[in-house]
């Protein structure tokens, strides 16, 4: 180049002194040297010349090329030596599937022990049957969108019993005319799926019995009765108890419970066909969807079916204690246009069911369409609604004393005021609830508010009573005692201030128990009143057995104070109560002759109308000014 260059003046010089030919060979030596060394230099005056004009040579072109095929031949490599150490498959797709580059990995993920791939082959290929139909539609859509990365999961093919689960994302990589190529990411997913599977198994099936739970349950329901609205088809459903389970339970402990609660669903599973749906759905309770239910008769005769066979089958496994069923069921569209009040009014009829007596099938379309007993039906539905929504409230009913007619106490009446049925008689719903199992809830309620209402005001100090009833089932069923101990306590009242009133008929669940449990709350301190005494049939010969403070004499001996008959009862009531040195009540005084007649009977309080009747505690607080 510095030849060239020291030519290049010389030339110039010799061209001062017109040697032109001197000139002429001097400017080819100058270009040919140029052209020479461009090829191995990185600089080059002529190039740079002929650059400063906006001309590029050819040659620096070629060399260019060349650095960048020399960098992109490395890069690949590294790029492809960099796939085959991912555990990601890497490949490239024609868009009906064909498999047109593919990384190593790939091989080992269709076939781990042969590393030969056939030749022209398409992942279609090795997609397993059921899947292949997705895969190839979504490969067909990314074609469509060049920003959008789709994603799969499928499962490959011959793999034996093990599935291999790939998931894979696929983006449109170039697209001609007539070529559309697509870049595809896959990776073996099989156990993260599988435990997700098993997640998701766990999170939709009850532990105890493997049977679907209500998630689950709730998820076919909509299917079906989205199907059966398709099909124009009639979707049962059945809601399932089994009676006496909790005694089963506690007689003999929760795991002979738990045991009876998979032999009872695995026996019902026997008798169902593989499209109904038998679900948990929690406690002793199951669920069973019947797709295509013709008519409510057929509802029943799988209910009856179900019932027979748990009876057959429970007799043939020698499992103690007798196991019925009680059936609620009702038919979609018939009974309920959603799948959620579907479940509602099988709820309602299986409650039907257990207020018939249970171990019984009562099917809802059929109570509608007969109108039969649909008024005890509908009422026992809206009562237990009204329990379930805190809707029974608390009157207080005055006791006065007989000497004074000074106030003694209140005695706590549960009440039930109906939308639909206005006041129900305690009298009614009473019984209901010891029939419907919700007589504990409605116990505890009145008990604890009552005692709360009566702590929180100049009652509690004025050294008045609260009369609270408590049913047979309430009294004899788990710990009553410790429970009502704990209520007293946590509201810091006496228990001498609390009157119980039980029934005779007490002495019917067996008189050493009863005494037991009336000994155990009388030593603790609680007044204990026999209520509506008279009426039972055992209560003369075991009256002196039990520990009672007072006898309430039922009201329809008072009512007859003006019969010579009536009077020689409550004469001899009187004495004997006397006699056993007990307090007496007469309750139902609706008039002063009644009083007065109560009085010279030596009764000790009265309660009725002539002095008051139930009052909201409000209303008796600012009565009998007990602020
Ligand atoms: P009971 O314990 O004998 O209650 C007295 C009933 O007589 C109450 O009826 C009361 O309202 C009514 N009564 C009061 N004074 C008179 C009167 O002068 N004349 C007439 N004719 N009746 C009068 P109610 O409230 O209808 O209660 C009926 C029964 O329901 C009660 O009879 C009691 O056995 C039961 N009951 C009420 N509340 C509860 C409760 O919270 N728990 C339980 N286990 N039973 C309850
Ligand atoms: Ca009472
Ligand atoms: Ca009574």
């Amino acid at each position: 180049m510095i030849a060239g260059f020291l030519l290049t003046i010389l030339g110039i010089i010799m061209y001062l002194y017109q040697d032109m030919l001197l000139l002429l060979l001097a400017i080819l030596f100058f270009i040919s040297i140029n052209l020479f060394q461009s090829g191995f230099t990185r600089f080059c005056l002529m190039e740079r010349l002929l650059a400063l004009f906006g001309f590029r040579s050819e040659l620096s072109e070629i060399k260019d090329l060349g650095i960048m095929a020399l960098k992109s031949e490395a890069m690949q490599k590294s790029y492809i030596r960099t796939m085959n150490l991912l555990n990601e498959a890497v490949l490239e797709l024609s868009i009906d599937g064909r498999i047109i580059t593919a990384s190593d990995c790939w091989l080992q993920m269709v076939n781990p022990d042969k590393l030969d791939m056939p030749q022209n082959n398409n992942l279609l290929t090795y997609i397993i049957d059921g899947d292949r139909e997705s895969v190839a539609t979504m490969l067909s859509q990314v074609g469509n969108s060049s920003d959008t990365v789709h994603k799969a999961r499928f499962r490959l093919a011959n793999h034996g019993d093990a599935e291999r689960w790939i998931g894979g994302k696929f983006m449109l990589e170039s697209s001609t005319d007539s070529n559309i190529h697509i870049r595809a990411i896959l990776s073996d997913v099989t156990e993260s799926y599988l435990q997700e599977s098993k997640i998701q198994y766990m999170a939709m099936h009850d532990s105890l019995t493997g049977l679907p739970n209500r998630a689950l349950l709730d998820e076919r329901l909509e299917h079906d009765a989205a199907q059966a609205q398709r099909n124009s088809t009639k979707l049962g459903l059945l809601f399932i108890d089994l009676d006496n389970f909790k005694q089963i339970n506690d007689i003999h402990g929760h795991k002979a419970g738990d045991h009876l609660l998979i032999t009872v669903s695995h026996i019902m599973q026997l008798r169902l066909r593989s499209s109904d749906t038998l679900a948990r759905w929690g406690g002793d309770e199951f669920v069973v969807l019947l797709p295509d239910i013709q008519h409510y008769s057929h509802l029943r005769d799988v209910a009856h079916a179900l019932m027979h066979k748990l009876e057959y089958e429970l007799e043939a496994e020698n499992v103690e204690g007798m196991i019925t069923l009680s059936i609620g069921g009702a038919i979609y569209p018939d009974d309920a246009d959603s799948a959620e009040s579907l479940l509602v009014q099988a709820d309602k009829a299986l409650y039907f069911a257990k207020d018939q007596g249970r171990n019984n099938v009562q099917i809802y379309t059929e109570l509608r369409e007969s109108n039969l007993g649909f008024y005890d039906f509908d009422m026992t539905n809206r009562f237990s609604q009204a329990v379930k929504n805190h809707a029974i409230q608390i009157y207080y009913q005055p006791i006065v004393s007989s000497d004074n007619e000074s106030l003694c106490g209140f005695e706590a009446l549960a009440r039930w005021q109906d939308d639909k049925y206005g006041w129900v008689s305690p009298s009614v719903f009473i019984p209901m609830a010891e029939n419907l199992g919700l007589i504990h809830s409605i116990g505890r309620h009145v008990v604890a508010t009552s005692i709360a209402n009566f702590a929180s005001t100049a009652a509690a100090h004025d050294g008045l009573i609260l009369s609270i009833n408590i049913s047979n089932r309430q009294l004899m069923q788990g710990d009553f005692h410790g429970w009502i101990c704990s209520v007293v306590k946590d509201i810091g009242i006496r228990p001498e201030q609390i009157k119980l009133e039980i029934t005779e008929s007490l002495t019917q669940l067996g008189i050493n128990r009863a005494r037991e449990v009336l000994e155990s709350l009388r030593v603790t301190g609680f007044i204990l009143s026999l209520d509506d005494f008279g009426t039972g049939y055992s209560s003369l010969s075991h009256l002196h057995n039990l520990p009672v403070h007072e006898l309430k004499i039922d009201m329809s001996f008072i009512k007859r104070f003006d019969s010579e008959d009536g009077m020689i009862m409550l004469e001899t009531i009187c004495a004997m109560g006397h006699s056993l040195g007990l307090q007496l009540v007469a309750e139902g005084v609706e008039t002063q002759e009644c009083a007065d007649a109560m009085r010279r009977l030596k009764v000790d309080r009265l309660q009725g109308y002539y002095y008051d009747r139930p009052l909201p505690w409000d209303e008796a607080v600012s009565k009998y000014t007990l602020h």
